[in-house]
This record gives C-alpha cells, structure tokens and sequence, in this order.
C-alpha cells in the first residue's frame, strides 16, 4: 500500500532537517539551500509535479511550482515555506541539531519548527494528492524559498522583484508563524492564525563632535552624545496603540480565558497568558531597541563621529508617527539614516478562506477555536504582501499543553511533536481540499 501524507510528512521532515541549511547571513558561510532545493525538486518529480529552480546567487535557490486546480478562473493560493535555518550550536544540544533525532514523540532538529515542518507537510499533501487523483478546487502555487532568517533578501523579496509573474493570479497566501495550538483547557485550544505582522526599521544614529586628545577638557565630544540618545531611546516606552488585529486577539483570548479586559491595560490580560505573552506583548505599541554602537578608534583620542543602530518595529499604519515620535527622544542634532526597511502587514479575518481554516482545525479537533494575531518578527509575507496578496500564517500543529512553543523558535533543542505534524498533514490537506 502506498504510503500516506501522514505517513511521509515524518519522513520528509527527518531528510530536511538533515540537510544543514544554516544561513549566517554571510553568503560566504550561508549552506545547504540549493541541496535542500534540489531535494523538494526531486519529492515534487517522483508524483509528476513540475518545478523550477531559482537561483538569486549561486547556490542561493528558491523553487516554484504550480498545481492547476478544478477552477483555472479562481484566484489561485499560494503556499511558501522557507528551506534556511538560523545556526545552531551543537555544544548546547541534547540532541545534534542536523541529526533528525527521533526521541519522546518528536523530531529533533533545527528548522523543526521553522520551518521544515511546514515544508514537509506541504510536500506530503501535494504528493498524496497525486497518487490518489485529487485536484484542488483552484490553482495552488507552491514556493519553497532561500534566506528568510537574513533579511530575504536572496529569497522572498528578490523573486518578488524579479520574478513577479510566477505569482501571477494569487490572490491569498499561506505561511508561517500561525496555526499552533494553545491549551485553554481539555476542551479549548485557540488556534493562532497570524493575520497581521510589524514592520521593521533598522535606522543608523550618526553623532558628530569635535575630534580631540583624550586628556583635554572638551565638551563636544560625539560618544557623549550618542550615548545619551540611545540610553533615551532604550529606555522610552512608545504609547500603546490597538490595532485591529490585536483588538480581536484580546477579546477572543478574555473569553476563553475568563478574563475581564480593560481596554486602558490589555498588558494585564496579556500577562496572564504565560510563555505566550512574548509572542504578543510587543504587538501593543511600536519599539526601538539599541542593537549595536560603533565609536573610537584608539583609548586616547575622542572620535569626531559615533553610531549606533537602533531595530525598530512599527504596527501597521504607524510608521510615520513612529518615525516623528522617534525624532523627538533622539533630539535634533543626531542624523538618522535608513538602513533596512519592510512595512507592516495586515489582513483582516474574515473570507472563506478564514472559514475553511476555522472548518478544517474543528474537524481534527473538536476543541478548536481559530483566532488571529499578530507577529512582533516578519517572515516572506512581507515580501509576498508587496504584490497584493493576502497572507495568513498558518502552519497547522496540535502542540502539547505544556510544550513553551514561542521558545523554540531559533532556540536550543527545536522540536516538532510527531503527532502534531501528522495532524498538521491532516489539516493542511482538508483545508486545501475546500478553499
Ligand atoms: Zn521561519
């Protein structure tokens, strides 16, 4: 008998995660992604499914392929999933990070939770589906990308810049950090679907003083200066703003939860969510953290220029006032330049396609209740969002009541439990199936 989805979505994980794909965001040290490529290449090849490779640097490859569906005049649904991972220090594993480990009902691995698992369970479903004769209701575009974990500048944003027409007619779009599960209680999960995430801002401070000898008095002195305008930005607190998104989140979280919600203090419910609340406590206000400072050149001589870099995340439409409220902490006589920039998401929750996620989620667990958030980080969807797509995350995964999930993330012994990426498979496909 042929093996099924649920059946190969283990195997194909386990070969992922043994193909090192860290990127380092260093090109020279960056590994793997055209092997791991070349792997999906040849698991979409033996079903007949045709694909092509990209490559935006050598060996930096991403890979589309195009399932026609029923439907030719429907919009068509994209799937994306990343093949990088971010490195891994073997020393501080229980397992080694590229072993595929299986051990107490999970895949140990880095990527098993970002994001090879949903690269798995993509590749298990399209591949079912040709042994068994199914057609999805429309065309479903699948995307496996390069350099997600290093600005995507290699991967996501560089196809959407340079091969636009590969996505031609999709009119929605799935991906990560979405559709886990968490335990309310035996008979209620909240299911995360992400429909919005921040934008990023990395800005460079730039300070001038007057150069000068070590042993003088002087008073325009650039370290002094910069030094204080990132201690004002590292310590304000921009003010909370709502959006939307977050607004649903909250009010779908007290309920389950019990809780009374205070609109002036939505900090006090989020607390009470656990692990959780790293997830969502920065998608109440814009923030700016001082990431590095760059000053001097010998311990005797005051520099005439310092910087510093600051990482800055704006809620959707809030870029701007951001940008102004930000001018006034850092003061008039520092210049600020733009380094890196990607705007904010947000789509809403609605559709039948919200529908079909909700539908599918309470058809493997009765205890579902889909709800949407919105992410503090970013993935692809900000560059798949630039060409009008809707993007949801949702990587479907039932996740045991204590698993700290948010913590696997880049973290020390990243792991998927089996069970959860069979019942992953299971919902992708019944989604796929009636969308
Ligand atoms: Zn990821």
């Amino acid at each position: 008998m042929d093996a099924t989805a649920a059946d190969e979505v283990v195997e194909i994980c386990r070969d992922l995660l043994r193909i090192d794909t860290t990127n380092t965001g260093d090109p020279r040290t960056t590994v793997g992604e055209r092997t791991a490529a070349e792997y999906v290449a040849e698991r979409l090849d033996e079903v007949g499914i045709a694909s092509e490779l990209f490559e935006s640097a050598p060996r930096r490859a991403n890979l589309v392929a195009r399932i026609p569906g029923a439907d030719r005049s429907r919009g068509a649904l994209l799937l994306h999933g990343h093949l990088d991972v971010v490195p891994a220090d073997a020393s501080e594993w229980s397992v080694h990070p590229f072993s595929g480990a299986e051990r107490d009902g999970y895949l140990w691995g880095r990527g098993a939770i970002d994001m090879k698992d949903f690269d798995a369970m993509m590749l298990a479903v399209v591949r079912q589906w040709r042994r068994t004769g199914v057609t999805p209701p429309r065309d479903i575009v699948l995307c496996f990308t390069a350099d997600e974990e290093a600005g995507m500048e290699y991967g996501s944003q560089w196809l959407v810049r340079e091969h636009a027409d590969l996505f031609t007619g999709c009119t929605e779009a799935i991906g990560e950090v979405g559709g886990f599960s968490y335990t309310v209680n035996d008979d209620l999960r909240l299911y995360l679907v992400e429909t919005a995430e921040k934008g990023l801002d990395w800005l460079r401070l730039h300070a001038r003083g007057r150069p000068g000898h070590g042993s003088f008095v002087h008073d325009d002195n650039a370290v002094t200066a910069l030094a204080e305008a990132v201690a004002r930005v590292g310590r304000h607190r921009f003010p909370m703003v709502v959006t939307p998104t977050v607004a649903a989140f909250l009010e779908q979280v007290s309920d389950a939860f019990g809780i009374e919600l205070d609109p002036a203090e939505p900090e006090v419910a989020i607390a009470k969510l656990g692990p959780i609340a790293n997830l969502i406590g920065a998608t109440l206000r814009n923030t700016a953290n001082p990431t590095r400072l760059d000053a001097g050149y010998k311990d005797n001589v005051i520099p005439g220029r310092a910087s510093a870099t600051i990482d800055c995340r704006t809620l959707p439409g809030q870029a701007e006032a951001f940008l102004e409220q930000l001018r006034e902490v850092i003061g008039p006589d520092i210049e600020i330049e733009h380094i890196s920039q990607q705007g904010a998401v947000e789509t809403g929750f609605d559709g039948a396609l919200v529908d079909a996620m909700a539908a599918a989620l309470r058809a493997e667990d009765p205890g579902a209740r889909a709800v949407p958030y919105m992410l503090s980080g970013g993935t692809d969807a900000k560059a798949f969002h630039t060409l009008g797509i809707r993007c949801f995350g949702f990587a479907p995964l039932r996740l045991p009541a204590d698993l700290n999930f948010s913590a696997l993330f880049h973290g020390v012994d990243e792991r998927v439990p089996v069970e959860g990426l069979q019942f992953g498979v299971r919902v992708l496909d019944r989604l796929l199936q009636t969308s």
